[in-house]
């Protein structure tokens, strides 16, 4: 794999959200921004993934500016990973967007954008006809239903796909080569070789973890996709006390 070649380019991650399905105040949903220069790629669509993407620019990061976001990257359709897509797709539209979002996942995802710009119907037409017209291309998403391998690539960065295990879903990490890392994200897995292959070598490795007290929190039914088992020759990115992060 080679990788994008502008030396010129500084990699950034944000850590827009890493909580789970409980409500924590201090965490939101999960979502990763890799941001590539001035250019953001989220991974997963958490609740309060825009206004964390709006907390980071405020705190310097140039690239989430919230018309900036227009690529994302979906693990798997789970609700707290997924319940900010709608507002990934019309927020930064309202404010300024003006051209389609492209938005990779696994088989559903097509399905889960035209179930979601059906819900919205009615706030598209009256903010492309209405008193206070909005461009008509900034709410319209391109959904690439992806198997493993690369699925995008541009100048600033090449992803690849890879299988994780989480329960009975069809679900992906992410591998980012930029000019000047390597990024892994393992989505939500059970312990996996496949994202132990992928993690090797790489610069940083975003893995899901749940403490032993948050797993106590969880129902019994979701303890049943959830084990709590360190995967051997992983590395374990430290997150933050209190607050996601912020940049
Ligand atoms: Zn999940």
């Amino acid at each position: 794999m080679n990788a994008p070649s502008d030396a010129g380019m500084t990699t950034k991650i944000v850590l827009l959200g890493t909580g789970t399905p409980i409500t924590d105040p201090d965490r939101s949903g999960p979502s990763v921004a890799v941001v590539v220069g001035d250019m953001p790629y989220l991974v997963d669509l958490g609740p309060g993934v825009v206004r964390r993407a709006s907390a980071a620019h405020q705190a310097g990061v140039r690239g989430l500016a919230v018309e900036k976001l227009k690529r994302a990257f979906i693990t798997h359709l789970h609700s707290d990973h997924t319940v900010g897509y709608p507002d990934f797709i019309f927020t930064p539209w309202v404010l300024g967007r003006d051209e389609p979002a492209e938005v990779y996942g696994p088989p559903g995802v097509r399905a889960m954008t035209e179930h979601l710009l059906a819900a919205y119907e009615q706030d598209i037409h009256e903010r492309r006809y209405g008193l206070e017209p909005s461009n008509d291309r900034g709410y319209q998403v391109n959904a690439h239903e992806i198997e493993p391998g690369v699925v995008y690539r541009d100048a600033n960065v090449v992803v690849e796909a890879f299988p994780v295990k989480h329960g009975t879903w069809k679900a992906f990490g992410y591998k980012f080569t930029t000019p000047d890392r390597t990024i892994v994200l393992s989505g939500d897995t059970s312990p996996q070789e496949t994202v132990i292959e992928a993690a090797m070598g790489c610069d940083v490795l975003i893995h899901e973890v749940y403490s032993s007290t948050a797993f106590e929190k969880i129902p019994p039914n979701g303890k049943r996709i959830i084990r709590p088992t360190i995967p051997r020759h992983a590395v374990w990115l430290r997150l933050p006390p209190r607050r996601d992060l912020a940049c």
